[in-house]
């Protein structure tokens, strides 16, 4: 007989979850103004609101965690993750942050300047704002099929080069602060960028003068996929895979509660000594001195070790695995989901799930609230909650696709778990031609809405 898969580790520490009845799900979600983000995570079973700062961390971290060095200055714990991400990115310079956007924040405050355009791969949401509060303009370049979400194609994260060249040509080069390219692409639904792709953009940002940044916050997803998609790279190990990746950068922007299975920090890598002093003095303002940068000692070494963890090849299997089976069994059953599986979630098609309920009546947040009271499971609304609406109209937003997201937090479920999950969506799948109402906002604040909203359930 074959033996089955396994996960490459055993479970050393539990925290227990409690089932809740229907009844109690739906007075705390009515509580809650039909809002995921008002739960409490006590009211929850399974919560795929999120993959980020979400994981489990191992043994050898949490050891890690009681030999931090605390010292404001020149800490070991500042000296071991220094090493790790030359080790891993070969960036020579680097600065901590406290997550991923604080690293926007003070990369941006050197190479981002008022009228700049900033092209790249679907910006993420605190890239794009930090983008915008400084009065430049994000550009997606990303390619075409990427919006098709049921087009098979390897590589749906990519730029496409011909419409990066054009940004480029039509900008003059001082007002192109720099490139962003963000592995995997996450707006695109976690799916990965191809090492020729990276390549073709340096060459291009070579061509004109431009600098690269990779937005890193899942980079060793991205090296799987290429190790596991691309030709040429199946034989090279995943950290020699992100080696290469990180070659073509001048820098990086890394949110650690990703890829790096922490549960807070981030970082900044440079290549060039002249960058990391300039950015040096915006980390000492927003972020703490230059060898903590918001980051306690103990979180360094938990990240240090996190980097070498997410990096492994067996692990990285197991968790893009387990996305996968999601993905595989709510697609049997008939539920529209994107294609190929992204690395960190699965993303649902409501708007093809539901289509008796109008676009005006949030779709998405309906089924995200179905899929909960089925199974007390958390999702998260992508769609026209989260677009909000037009600043000048004051029009809703209505995104090319309304999406549900379930994301897979990093070594913390079972596949009983996912199994769970996908016969509670299978459920609501089975029902979905008695669902033909939506919800309608009670209350919302002026930007960023999706979070505090407050909604009324219509029949
Ligand atoms: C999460 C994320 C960020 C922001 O990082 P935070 O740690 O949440 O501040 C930036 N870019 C990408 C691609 C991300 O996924």
């Amino acid at each position: 007989m074959t033996l089955p898969y396994c996960e490459p580790f055993k479970i050393k520490m539990v925290e227990s979850v409690r089932q809740s009845t229907l009844a109690e799900r739906h007075d705390w979600i009515r509580k809650a103004s039909w809002n995921l983000f008002n739960l409490r995570s006590e009211q929850v079973f399974i919560d795929l609101l999120t993959d980020s700062g979400t994981g489990a961390m191992s043994d050898k971290q949490w050891g890690a965690i009681m030999t931090g060095d605390e010292s404001y200055a020149g800490a070991s714990s500042y000296y071991r993750l220094k090493e790790a991400i030359k080790d891993i990115t070969g960036f020579e310079y680097f600065l901590p942050t406290h997550q991923g956007r604080a690293a926007e924040n003070v990369l941006f405050s050197v190479l981002v300047k008022e009228g700049d355009i900033i092209p790249g791969n679907a910006h993420f949401d605190t890239t794009k704002g930090h983008i915008e509060f400084r009065k430049a303009r994000a550009v997606d370049c990303t390619v075409d099929i990427a919006r098709d979400i049921t087009a098979v194609d390897p590589f749906k994260g990519n730029v496409d080069p011909g419409k990066l060249e054009q940004v480029l040509k039509e900008t003059p080069v001082e007002k192109l602060g720099c490139i962003v390219m963000t592995v995997t692409n996450n707006t695109a639904g976690g799916q990965p960028v191809s090492m020729a792709n990276l390549r073709a953009v340096r060459e291009l940002a070579d061509r004109y003068g431009v600098p690269v940044i990779i937005d890193s916050a899942r980079f060793a997803e991205n090296a799987f996929f290429i190790k596991t998609r691309e030709e040429g790279y199946g034989e090279k190990s995943v950290r020699e895979i992100a080696r290469e990746m990180f070659s073509y950068a001048d820098g990086m922007t890394m949110s650690s509660k990703k890829d790096a299975i922490v549960n807070i920090g981030g970082f900044i890598g440079f290549r060039d000594r002249d960058l990391f002093r300039k950015a040096s003095t915006y980390n000492i303002m927003f972020e703490g001195f230059i060898t903590y940068g918001g980051m306690s000692g103990r979180d360094m070494n938990a990240l240090a070790q996190g980097l070498y963890e997410g990096t492994e090849f067996d692990y990285l299997e197991s968790r893009t695995r387990q996305v996968a089976r999601l993905g595989e069994k709510i697609s049997a059953a008939g539920v529209p989901v994107q294609v190929p599986f992204g690395g960190h979630a699965i993303f649902i098609d409501a708007g093809r799930f539901l289509p008796l309920v109008p676009a005006e009546e949030f779709p998405a947040q309906r089924l995200a609230v179905e899929i909960y009271l089925e199974g007390g499971i958390r999702s998260a609304e992508i769609g026209t909650l989260m677009a909000d609406r037009d600043p000048v109209t004051r029009l809703n937003r209505h995104p090319e696709l309304e999406m549900v997201r379930l994301a897979v937090p990093r070594r913390v479920y079972t596949d009983n778990h996912i199994d769970y999950v996908a016969a509670a969506v299978t459920n609501v799948w089975e029902r979905r031609q008695h669902i033909t109402r939506g919800l309608a906002i009670r209350w919302e604040a002026p930007i960023m809405r999706h979070f505090t909203v407050e909604l009324d359930l219509l029949g």
